[in-house]
């Protein structure tokens, strides 16, 4: 079988299309940890799954069946499907992270500089920086006042609203600009996002700026101190779309890593009864190292992994330890995906093409697999097994010829538990560009993987 295009037909090819517009939407109105983690809970509760921090507070029993989801920080989310067989006997865990590339507004963002205002940004994971120029951007994000009020912005997705953006010089006197590297046309400090240009009347010093600070006000409720305790991300503004004439591909922002979080969010809610417990975990901070209370370093998932078991009757740290080291987990994030202007950063043998199903990376790493969890052969052919059980196409690659650079997920701390971990994860194009190409087939074929982990491994 050579795509998943040649064995989806029929009802099954309707059903693959369907699936992606449940996709599209997700991530159209997912832009930010936060959002995504409010798009699966909701999700979630439609499905009868429970909250965790409810149950513990009302000492409700947790039993085989039911569905939990517990809520870190509002940036990570853990859904649980509690299975038949004692959770210290192991759990199969779907990771996947929900944080994208992006800017962040800095706390002290606003200036004016000759009549025109802009807002700071400090860029947030590997860019690269001259992508993000010239494009219609949107703010979004949750201020803190100091009396703890929240204000949840969403500013330039809906239709009417103003988007903001950065400027890119004119190619009539980028004369300069264009003799330097890739690495240096556009420099970090100067990704400053345009937000005004009216003067407020009768005020001396920066009157646009006054203006803004004056409309923030009136408009969001923000004063300009309330910037320290926000955190406002700059992303491409607009939906995901259809993208080839075919429609068999979508271009958005942030399907790395969304795309594999969402098929293992929708994977885990139609599970039922499940022998083993299964789990779906996305958390934030991957992009940027994984470390903060958000981020997989983090102890969110064990000490949540070790209130359920409590809750059930498996009490004592060594349950925890056992049910930890006995799960198995498909560490998913996204692949690069075989891109036809650029064929010479890849090794043809070993390399994810788009439309050919969920993709298994035995490492990752980079400089002879450095950083890499390298995932067991034992643990490789039981999913082999389980993927030809259930007719799921998959496809093997390494990240691109070998020292041509590289890059790490979260796999290495999940197995540093000793559970058998490997990476997965889904075909991209144009990875951490501002727009993303995935193609829907790799969608729903890692969709259908997941749920065939979950159920039989
Ligand atoms: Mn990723
Ligand atoms: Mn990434």
């Amino acid at each position: 079988m050579k795509t998943v295009w040649d064995k989806t037909e029929g009802a099954q090819r309707d059903e693959l299309f369907a699936f992606n517009e449940g996709y599209k939407d997700f991530i159209s109105s997912s832009k930010t940890e936060r959002e995504c983690v409010a798009q699966t809970v909701r999700l979630a509760r439609e499905q009868g799954f429970r909250d965790l921090a409810d149950v513990l507070a009302q000492h409700q029993p947790i039993q085989a069946g039911d569905k939990l989801y517990a809520v870190n920080k509002d940036k990570d989310v853990a859904l649980f499907v509690i299975g038949q067989r004692p959770m210290s006997e192991g759990m199969n865990i779907l990771g996947a992270h929900i944080d994208s590339p992006r800017l962040d507004v800095k706390q002290h963002p606003l200036y004016e500089d000759h009549g025109l205002t802009l807002m700071d940004t400090h860029y947030y994971g590997g860019i690269k920086k001259y992508q993000w120029v010239a494009l219609p951007m949107a703010l979004h994000g949750v201020v803190f006042k100091k009396d703890g009020t929240r204000i949840d912005l969403c500013i330039g997705e809906k239709e009417g609203d103003p988007v903001v953006g950065i400027s890119d010089l004119l190619v009539h006197l980028a004369s300069d600009q264009l003799q330097k590297t890739g690495a240096k046309v556009v420099e970090g400090e100067d990704l400053n996002v345009l937000v005004g240009s009216i003067p407020c009347p009768n005020e001396e010093k920066d009157p646009v700026r006054a203006a803004i600070v004056k409309l923030l006000k009136e408009q969001y409720n923000i004063e300009e101190e309330d910037f320290l305790s926000a955190e406002i991300e700059v992303v491409p503004a607009g939906k995901a779309r259809d993208y080839g004439l075919d429609r068999s591909m979508i271009i958005g922002y942030g399907h790395d890593d969304r795309v594999c979080a969402y098929t293992s969010a929708m994977a885990i809610l139609q599970m039922d009864k499940p022998e083993r417990t299964s789990v779906c975990l996305l958390v934030d901070k991957e992009e940027v190292g994984s470390n903060g209370a958000s981020g997989m370093h983090s102890r969110f998932f064990e000490n949540t992994v070790a209130e359920i078991m409590d809750r059930m009757g498996e009490t004592g740290d060594l349950n925890l330890r056992r049910a930890l080291q006995r799960s198995q987990m498909l560490s998913s994030d996204v692949s690069a995906g075989y891109d036809p202007n650029y064929p010479s950063v890849n090794e043809m043998k070993n390399t994810a093409f788009l439309g050919k199903g969920i993709c298994f990376n035995k490492y990752t790493g980079s400089r002879g697999k450095s950083g890499c969890n390298d995932a067991n052969p034992e643990f490789i052919a039981l999913l082999r097994r389980i993927m030809e059980e259930e007719n799921v196409l998959f496809q093997t690659a390494e990240l691109g010829r070998i020292d041509q650079g590289g890059g790490g997920t979260i796999a290495y701390i999940l197995a540093n538990y000793n559970m058998e971990v490997i990476d997965a994860g889904i075909a991209v194009q144009n990875m951490h560009a501002p727009w993303e190409v995935v193609s829907k087939a790799d969608v729903y074929e890692a969709y259908r993987a997941y749920v065939a982990f979950l159920k039989k491994a």
